[in-house]
């Protein structure tokens, strides 16, 4: 059975092949880093990583083009309000560079912390602005652009099939004229280039030939992809937000330059949602890696979470699925860990496991064969070997674990020096106290001639 993919474009389960044999090329929407990432929009990345490593799996050399958006995504869709950057440069009291910098670099913490592979290319909008304003010149050239007072649009009533990606109703909206178009002539137009206002000077703008300003937000994926991909290429991968807006003026704007849709497959991973609802930055209360980190949660167990759930169905989050899947991963490496190396991976297993991975990545099911081989009762040197090719895909850095390396809360520390001060003023009554209050907690302490020893009750025999 061949690797099929879901392809938002055509709606249906494809067959993968390659544009050039055994060479993928895959271009991923990045982060907008006027704040932190929250956990659901690493839940995509985690979707995309897990692609990569699934292609890897097929044998297929990957080019992964990751852009950063530092510039020019305004706070509505509709071009309008204020840029994302310089509204979190308000925000912090930091210039727009400084915390474009600063949120990249926190972005590419999190990418390391879930063991996402690294890209072969990360590439930000303000690093080219060039190549943009040519791509809109192109376009001005062939007819697809008009100008307002704010700024240079593209004309999507110049495409029949404007909107295809997300089946969008184009009739409907029109009639709708749900939002306030301005000088637009139409809703889905959108903008190119903005003029930066008359009177003040933004953080972020540039001259350009039609007067000093800043890139729209989808321009820079047209451009970039073209300049470290192709026009196109493989597979192009976003969130399911991006559907009705940035992926479908993404294909007009290069298919009006260049004729083509960017990607032979477009895939889209669904959203983390809260309890309460979807999780977006703009909401403001949102849930970031470092805060599951701080709880004493292993970022590989936000991984573990995001495996169990196919990437096109959405998965709600929660402390109790989080809870399940570190206890999951916990057991799984206590097991992992005792088994000798020198084994070959079991045939039928390994089958099995890349049946369900090239079945449209379903990890779920892939991790049941995982589990499935735990359970066996094969020598636990093949166990080992066949976990271990396992983990090429999984990513939960299985042969890196050990046993020791469970990192202490910063609670439970608390707890533990509390009760190594009551043991220090001889409060047996107050020591043992604690020592329960721990073992409630999860944690067994032990004195040792050192000091105290802390170890979680799970990983117990
Ligand atoms: P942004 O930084 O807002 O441009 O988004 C970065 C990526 O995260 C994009 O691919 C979005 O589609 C994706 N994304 C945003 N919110 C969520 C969510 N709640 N769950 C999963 N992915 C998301
Ligand atoms: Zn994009």
């Amino acid at each position: 059975m061949p690797l099929a993919l879901y392809d938002t474009w055509s709606r249906t389960l494809r067959a993968f092949t390659p544009i050039q044999a055994d060479h993928v090329g895959l271009y991923c929407c990045g982060p907008t880093v006027y704040d932190h990432a929250h956990i659901g929009n690493l839940r995509t990345y985690v979707f995309e990583d897990v692609l990569r490593r699934v292609l890897a799996l097929n044998g297929y050399a990957v080019r992964h083009v990751v852009n950063i958006t530092d510039v020019g995504h305004l706070v509505s869709d509709a071009d309008e309000g204020e840029d994302k950057m310089e509204k979190g440069s308000r925000r912090t009291g930091e210039s727009a560079w400084a915390i474009a910098e600063r949120y990249t670099a926190d972005f590419m913490s999190d990418w390391r912390a879930l063991n996402l592979l690294e890209p072969t290319v990360w590439c930000r909008a303000t690093d080219h602005i060039a190549e943009q304003i040519e791509f809109i010149a192109e376009l001005e050239r062939k007819g697809y652009t008009y100008r307002t007072a704010d700024g240079v649009y593209f004309d999507t009533g110049k495409q029949d099939d404007y909107g295809f990606l997300a089946r969008l109703d184009i009739a409907g909206l029109q009639a709708g004229k749900r939002i306030a178009l301005g000088e637009k002539q139409r809703a889905t137009d959108f903008a190119l280039w903005k003029f930066g206002p008359p009177d003040t000077m933004r953080q972020m703008e540039w001259d350009s030939p039609w007067g000093r300003g800043f890139p729209g937000w989808h321009i820079e994926c047209s451009a970039m992809s073209a300049k470290y991909l192709s026009p196109w290429f493989d597979i192009h991968c976003g969130g399911e937000d991006h559907i009705a807006v940035h992926h479908s003026n993404e294909i007009a704007q290069t298919q009006a330059r260049h004729g083509t849709r960017l990607a032979n497959f477009w895939m889209h991973g669904h959203f983390l949602t809260l309890d309460a609802g979807k999780m977006s930055k703009s909401g403001g209360d949102f849930v970031r890696l470092q805060t599951l980190i701080e709880r004493g949660i292993d970022p590989l167990a936000y991984r573990y979470l995001c495996l169990s759930a196919h990437y096109r169905s959405s998965l709600r989050f929660n402390a109790d699925a989080l809870d399940a899947a570190q206890s999951a991963l916990d057991r799984l490496r206590r097991t992992y860990v005792r088994w000798p190396d020198g084994g070959t991976p079991d045939l039928d297993f390994s089958a099995r496991f890349q049946a369900e991975v090239d079945q449209d990545l379903n990890l779920p099911r892939a991790l049941a064969v995982l589990w499935e081989v735990v359970r066996s009762d094969l020598p636990a040197a093949t166990r080992r070997a066949t976990v271990d090719r396992f983990d090429a895909v999984f990513g939960l850095r299985l042969t890196e674990w050990k046993e020791d390396a469970v990192a202490v809360p910063v609670d439970i520390a608390h707890i533990a020096d509390e009760r190594e001060k009551a043991r220090a003023a001889k409060d047996w009554n107050e020591a043992d106290r604690l020592r329960d209050h721990l073992r409630a907690e999860g944690w067994h302490v032990e004195d040792s001639a050192s000091g105290q020893v802390l170890r979680r009750l799970d990983k117990m025999q």
